[in-house]
């Protein structure tokens, strides 16, 4: 009886923080949804020049004269408005750039009294991506006295950093960051890594991986670098770099930049950095691409967007309060609103954006839906689909061969490990009852 009790106050709150939501972000119609709102509050400024940056191009999608910075009336819409849009805690800010250390730490500090004021007994977290060139103690103090969790773009060791990562002066960043790093440690700031792959550090998987376990870091990612020279669309928009494919688009030439990864080259760095990680390093040291791999083997969220079926639930906001479908696609036809005019759950549940999210899975080709490595691999990152199946269908990933050869390698083990941890759970589960 009391049980019961209990599962229907659940099920009151549950449906009283819906409600409050709907008020709050307007009228769907349709329940709300959970959705990642990632902010840039310094839109795509930056005080480095990293060779292969595609935010820095997208300067030339805002005018001259206008301000780079968030104004206090679209920070105080966006940090309302998300908490009230989401339908339970914990609710997470991720802000990132650019450079979004840039705007400087009393905007933060408003931040976090604003996300006191309208918490609404939501639990509410901060991360931040960053070039950590600007971290300082007292940077530090602020990052852990909040619990924040900062993520610190590092490519490698110095000469791996150096060759694309520069200062305005066009130096090398890696003396900055590693000071970044050193103040992150001193002050117990919880923190992972986010390291770009390119053709230089896919030479030296093993040099990378052992120089992040020496500087004390305990969660890395790898973000494969693939980009395309600018097509006729991202000319006529002013940009230096190729704009995404439409589904079905055939493209007559591919010509990628000379810092993309190749992808047989970007499947062996994983597959050789694998093989160390489960010999010495399993459960001290997380390398996320293995985390999201491991999980949807679990039957659980990938965790990441690229290794998931559909997409559309990580959309951006931009200094200007201006809201796109994602990160990637910030170009004009996928501009969904702005935060001081329109509802997010209805910008986020729209026809367009939903659209967006399912072109994902509706446009794989056959070639994938037969692939043996198709249900965790889900054709990664449509942004990246501008290759040819070999019977000729379009829409194919570019890092295809990589991440077959990834896949293929690893995921006897993963399955494994996934089985294990299955096991173990059920196993406490029926202990607990
Ligand atoms: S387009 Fe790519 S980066 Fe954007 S949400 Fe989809 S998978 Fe993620
Ligand atoms: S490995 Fe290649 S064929 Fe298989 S799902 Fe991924 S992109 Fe498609």
């Amino acid at each position: 009886m009391a049980k019961k009790a209990t599962q229907n106050e659940k099920k009151r709150r549950r449906w009283q923080a819906r409600a409050k939501a709907r008020q709050a972000g307007g009228q769907t119609g349709k329940p709300p949804v959970r959705f990642a709102l990632m902010a840039k509050p310094m839109g795509p400024a930056c005080n480095l020049r990293c060779r292969y940056c595609f935010y820095l191009e997208k300067e030339a999608l805002f005018s001259d004269g206008e301000s780079r910075r968030m104004s206090d009336e679209v920070l105080e819409a966006y940090i309302r408005k998300y908490i009230a849009s989401q339908p339970s805690g914990p609710v997470q800010f991720n802000w990132q750039g650019g450079e979004p250390m840039l705007i400087g730490l009393d905007f933060y500090r408003k931040s976090i009294e604003l996300q006191r004021q309208y918490a609404d007994g939501k639990v509410i977290r901060n991360t931040l991506q960053t070039n950590g060139i600007l971290l300082d103690d007292e940077w530090g103090r602020f990052l852990a006295k909040g619990n924040w969790l900062v993520g610190l773009s590092l490519d490698g060791p110095r000469e791996i950093h150096n060759e694309h990562r520069f200062d305005t002066h066009g130096e090398g960043s890696f003396d900055a960051v590693m000071s970044g790093l050193a103040v992150l440690r001193k002050h117990r700031v919880e923190f992972n890594v986010l390291a770009s792959v390119t053709p230089g550090s896919a030479e030296r998987p093993l040099d990378v991986y052992k120089f992040f376990k020496d500087a004390g870091v305990k969660f890395v990612q790898f973000m494969p670098i693939v980009e395309r020279l600018p097509d006729h669309a991202a000319k006529e928009l002013g940009l230096q770099l190729a704009v995404g494919v439409r589904a079905g688009e055939r493209l007559k030439t591919v010509d990628m930049t000379p810092w993309s990864v190749r992808p047989k080259a970007y499947g062996e760095f994983l597959c050789r950095i694998f093989d160390e990680w489960l010999r010495h390093d399993v459960g001290s040291f997380a390398v996320m691409n293995f985390e999201w791999a491991l999980a949807n083997y679990m039957g659980r969220p990938a965790g990441v967007c690229q290794w998931m079926p559909v997409c559309g639930r990580s959309p951006i906001i931009e200094h200007n309060g201006d809201i796109y479908a994602c990160d990637h696609y910030v170009y004009p036809e996928h501009r969904l609103g702005n935060i001081l005019t329109d509802n997010l759950q209805e910008m986020v549940q729209s026809t367009k954006q939903c659209a967006f999210g399912q072109a994902k899975l509706d446009a794989l080709p056959d070639y994938c839906r037969q692939c043996p490595v198709g249900p965790v691999c889900w054709g990664e990152c449509p942004k990246r689909r501008f290759r040819q199946t070999p019977d000729g269908q379009s829409g194919l990933n570019y890092l295809c061969a990589g991440y077959k050869r990834f896949f293929e390698h690893s995921g006897p083990y993963l399955k494994a490990i996934a089985q294990q941890l299955g096991h173990r759970r059920r196993k406490l589960r029926s202990e607990r009852r």
